[in-house]
């Protein structure tokens, strides 16, 4: 206000020049601004009516304003030749006044908005008044607040809707947090965090309430049981947390290591298979298997003859071919032990039957080296000395001859 009084001032010294018309108002315009220069022109009529000078009395238009709706120019001819000056003639002329922004005001900075008075008088010409528009401020959409991932901290942010490139934007920290619900193994919990306020009265605390991750089991060490006869076994977890139960119970497959004898223990082992739950692992087993017993085979009694040796009643294992006395096995003895003699009837050579005469006969052919075509020698060593001697033969003499000998 104080500068552009001091240029309204300095403009007054051209006043002069002004109802010369050797200043133009458009280049006056240009030097002092539009609404002072204006101002030059309008002053003379209205402050300094007194002052007797030509400059005091253009033949110039003059403007008078109402409100920014309609202009008046009016233009009054003097008689200069007068000695006062003489009012000769008064002409007057009104329009409508038509307005244009020229500088638009933004959010922050004042615009200009340019009124024209366009008459239709060609001495009346245009007239030009300004003001000034109020910066709009901004125009804020809604805030948006936006947490970090920790939930430590809010940050509020509102954009101006008419330039993008105005925001304000204010962080403030998580001042306290609270298990709204607990997370349990399976179910998911809840959280809720609260922000400090903010220095921008435009921005709320805030709360937010989010899931927490469930906790998921926490599995005890798996127990593997066996069923009686190793054919299956059962896997179970459990959770230290919650009464969650994994059980899975899967085959055996069974393989023989070392084989067991009829009397000598054996070795196995079992083998689980996979489990579907990855957290099972495949079980093994080493068993000793009960030795089998003998597969024994009866063998019946066979009595000898005089030709063949007989045997007792005994049993033979069909596995490991050990001989047994009884049924059970209890007794094991050796083949030699089944063996019954051949039998004997002492002094009959021939095996007719009959110890006589013919017997004797034999004997002594045998012993003559005849070539005799059957004899049963075991028949002939009747005095047990266990050769096949003249000795045999003089005692079956005798025994026949009703000594008192005996046939061994
Ligand atoms: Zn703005
Ligand atoms: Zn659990
Ligand atoms: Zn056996």
């Amino acid at each position: 206000m104080k500068k552009s009084f001091g240029k309204k001032l300095v403009a007054l010294a051209l006043a002069g020049m002004l109802s010369f018309g050797a200043v133009p108002q458009e280049v006056l315009s240009k030097l002092v601004g539009d609404t002072i220069a204006k101002f030059l022109y309008i002053v003379p009529q209205s402050t300094l009516m007194n002052a007797r000078a030509d400059s005091d009395y253009p033949d110039t238009a003059s403007y008078s304003w109402n409100g920014y709706t309609r202009a008046t120019a009016t233009k009054k001819e003097w008689d200069a030749s007068a000695q006062d000056y003489t009012l000769t003639s008064e002409s007057e002329t009104t329009t409508n006044i038509k307005s244009r922004v020229t500088t638009q005001p933004t959010c922050t900075t004042k615009g200009i908005e340019k009124y024209t008075a366009y008459f239709s008088s060609a001495w009346a010409g245009t007239d030009s008044n300004y003001k000034t528009l109020p910066a709009l401020g901004h125009d804020w959409g809604d805030t948006e607040y936006e947490w970090d991932e920790e939930y430590t901290s809010v940050t509020a942010k509102r954009v101006c809707q008419r330039d993008e490139e105005h925001s304000e934007t204010e962080t403030a920290d998580t001042v306290s947090s609270e298990v709204t619900k607990e997370a349990t193994c399976e179910e998911t919990g809840k959280m809720k965090y609260y922000s400090a306020g903010f220095e921008n009265e435009a921005f709320e605390a805030q709360t937010t309430e989010i899931d927490t991750d469930s906790l998921g089991h926490d599995w005890k060490e798996a127990e593997y049981v066996w069923n009686d006869d190793n054919t299956e076994v059962t896997a179970t977890r459990g959770c230290t947390r919650c009464e969650k139960e994994e059980t899975e119970t899967v085959k055996t497959t069974y393989n023989e290591i070392t084989a067991a004898g009829c009397e000598s223990k054996g070795k196995g082992k079992y083998t689980s298979a996979e489990f579907e739950n990855e957290a099972f692992t495949v079980q093994t087993k080493e068993v000793d298997t009960d030795p089998l017993g003998h597969d024994l085979e009866k063998k019946n009694a066979k009595e000898s003859t005089y030709l063949e040796e007989g045997n007792i009643e005994y049993y033979v294992c069909k596995r490991c071919g050990k001989i047994f006395r009884d049924p059970e096995g209890k007794h094991e003895i050796t083949m030699a032990d089944t063996v019954v003699p051949r039998k004997r009837n002492p002094g009959d050579v021939n095996l007719d039957g009959e110890v006589n005469i013919k017997d004797v006969a034999l004997m002594k052919q045998y012993l003559a080296k005849w070539n005799v075509s059957f004899i049963y020698l075991p028949n002939f060593d009747v005095n047990g000395d266990g050769q096949y001697t003249i000795a045999d033969v003089a005692r079956l003499k005798q025994y026949l001859a009703k000594w008192n000998v005996t046939l061994e």
